[in-house]
């Protein structure tokens, strides 16, 4: 396989919706398209407006993190065109979450790229049956399945051309919830970046049937951890937890860059314990 070969992988640690009328009960602007931009150094936003998907750059080859909504792959393709690169260029498919609303455009941009998908041993089984895990007879929460062509563990590296991601599993909002770490260069400076896979309960059971077993263990290993994380660069799934309308109208030449925020990580990891916890609370006096 030419491509696979193009992709320089070390793995360090040794390791839809059915029908397009579905998602009418989903907020509008998950598929609603928006003009991709350049974030920081080679990353780009090139998601709708309320679904983030990433490129980031090389001259060897892209990585693409997340793929939306089924109906996102044309819009995130149009995006990338239209910022001047190839979709054949796209190397790597990589993935947040295995929930709908995240991997269910990887199918058909895998398809249109080429790319292989690399993700963790915990999502692989979601990605490969195109199911929510736990909801699985619930038909609107499925997507296109797609293949893993290798998994990848928790602190596994993975790269193209000296773009190289770290997987860090932080467990709980889906089993493999991957936060991909990365080192980016601006301005003559290097900045650590989290595209930060997700903390939040959603729709996840936690008690007293669990969505699946040792979720609520994985959540909270996950907030013990993430405090420990340190990132200038915090890049979330869903555009509005990062405040990306505010971030890219203070985009301008000779102003520091408004993405850059070494406090956002943690501000968000607060919240985000303190609300697992009162969902926790709350689901367990509900039983
Ligand atoms: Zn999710």
């Amino acid at each position: 396989m030419r491509r696979f070969q193009k992709i320089a992988l070390t793995l360090a640690a040794v390791g839809g919706l059915l029908a397009t009328s579905a998602s009418a009960q989903w907020p509008a602007t998950w598929t609603k398209p928006t003009q991709p931009f350049q974030v920081i150094g080679n990353i780009y936003f090139v998601g709708t407006e309320g679904l983030s998907a990433w490129l980031i750059t090389s001259p060897k080859g892209h990585i693409l993190i997340d793929g939306g909504m089924l109906e996102n792959a044309p819009l995130i393709e149009a995006n990338i065109k239209s910022l001047g690169f190839k979709l054949s260029d796209v190397d790597l498919l990589l993935n947040s979450h295995a929930h709908f609303d995240h991997a269910g455009g990887l199918a058909q941009l895998k398809k249109d790229t080429g790319a292989i998908l690399i993700a963790s041993v915990g999502d692989k089984w979601a990605l490969e049956n195109g199911k929510y895990p736990g909801f699985e007879t619930n038909a609107a929460l499925n997507f296109p399945p797609v293949k893993v062509d290798q998994t990848v563990p928790d602190g596994g590296t993975v790269g193209i051309g000296g773009n190289i991601l770290t997987a860090n599993i932080t467990p709980g909002h889906t089993k493999g919830c991957t936060s991909w770490t990365t080192t980016v260069k601006d301005g003559g400076k290097a900045y650590k970046v989290i595209f930060f896979c997700s903390a939040t309960v959603a729709a996840n059971r936690l008690a007293p049937e669990p969505q699946y077993p040792g979720i609520v263990a994985d959540y909270q290993k996950t907030f013990a951890r993430l405090p420990k994380m340190k990132a200038d660069v915090f890049l979330a799934p869903h555009p509005e937890q990062m405040g990306i309308a505010a971030k890219k109208a203070a985009i301008g030449p000779g102003k520091p860059n408004p993405f850059v925020d070494p406090g956002e990580l943690g501000r968000n990891a607060a919240a985000l314990e303190a609300d697992f916890n009162t969902q926790l609370a709350k689901q367990q006096a509900a039983k």
